[in-house]
């Protein structure tokens, strides 16, 4: 098929139906550190990285998240510049937005936690506006495991697809509401690291096999510059990542690369195995955009045709004949 046919047959079959796709997640001020620089308070957060990324597949994001009032209302208008709704954004009055500082090591896989300063997550309440009730691709951005399930249960219908992002964080400070968590939901993504430590197991396989058995249907393991493998049933996907001559910095690659996942998801619209592997390509090109500047300053400028060359790149690395 080409790449025209493709567009076409997704353009037909989502003509007559209007669907939504819904971000939770931290909407943040971050302090970055890595061997190339340092910056001040940046905007980050795991759902800003994964609303943005979205924006680039599909036009109907909506994002529930919190701030305080220190959150700037040009950043909110740059959301809304990208198409992604924030009616379910809160604005705590008097209160600070969360605060994360980190500081990579010389590697640029590692990175040591500086500052995790809740602020208004401390006590979020995710109230889904009337409007949000649409949603039908859901993308359970990193946040405390409690919150990603209220979300599921308040929600009329269960999405079609629940995508959910967490990491070791809330592994170490709430593993049964983690686990009750991803009891519900489709789609886990994280990294091999925290795969072994959810599972107890080192190898990947026998991680993936324990992890598919505790309730998602796919797993998605990231591997930081090594790429990221699909699990489903007995089926494997392995995705490579773009060796990159510059990596400026990693934060928000992960996130960057669940948005880009399920935004190509939501394009699509249907769920099965073989989208799920184009998903990953798509979700891969964005997060390699995403490490070659600070924060989100790569991924809010970004065109279609680059999106497309880097996705060729892509192609044209892993396509091999025997
Ligand atoms: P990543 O590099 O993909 O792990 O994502 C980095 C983003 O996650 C930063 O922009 C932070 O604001 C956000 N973040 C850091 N710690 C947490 C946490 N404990 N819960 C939710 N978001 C976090």
């Amino acid at each position: 098929m080409t790449y025209f046919q493709l567009n076409f047959t997704i353009f037909a079959e989502n003509l007559f139906v209007i669907m939504s796709l819904l971000v939770i997640g931290t909407v943040a001020f971050d302090a970055i550190e890595t061997p190339f620089g340092k910056t001040d308070k940046i905007v980050g957060g795991a759902a800003t990285y994964a609303s943005l990324a979205a924006s680039y597949f599909y036009d109907n994001v909506k994002i529930v998240a919190v701030v305080g009032d220190d959150f700037p209302e040009s950043e909110i208008k740059d959301f809304n510049n990208h198409h992604i709704n924030t009616e379910g954004l809160q604005i705590k009055n008097g209160e600070k937005s969360f605060f994360w500082a980190g500081k990579y090591h010389n590697d640029m896989n590692s990175r040591d936690t500086l500052v995790t300063e809740l602020n208004v997550l401390a006590d979020f309440d995710p109230v889904i506006p009337v409007s949000y009730q649409d949603c039908e691709f859901l993308m359970l951005g990193n946040l405390t495991p409690q919150v990603q399930q209220t979300v599921i249960k308040r929600l009329a219908n269960r999405p079609k697809l629940i995508v959910m992002d967490t990491m070791n964080f809330w592994m170490d400070i709430a593993l049964d509401d983690l686990l009750e968590t991803i009891k519900l939901i489709d789609v886990l993504t994280i990294n091999d690291a925290e795969a072994r430590q959810l599972s107890g197991e080192y190898s990947l396989v026998k991680a993936a096999r324990k992890i598919l058995q505790m309730g998602p249907k796919y797993l998605i393991i990231k591997k930081g510059e090594h790429g990221a493998l699909l699990f489903h049933e007995d089926k494997i996907f392995a995705a490579p990542a773009l060796p990159l001559a510059e990596v400026f910095d990693p934060t928000g690659a992960g996130d960057t690369f669940a948005g880009g996942f399920i935004g190509y998801m939501a394009k699509v619209g249907t769920v099965n195995f073989n989208n799920m592997k184009n998903a990953i390509i798509f979700g891969s090109a964005l997060a390699s955009f995403c490490v070659e500047k600070f924060g989100t300053e790569k991924i809010r400028n970004l065109s279609q045709q680059e999106i497309a060359a880097r996705v060729e790149e892509f192609i044209s690395l892993a396509k091999f004949e025997i």
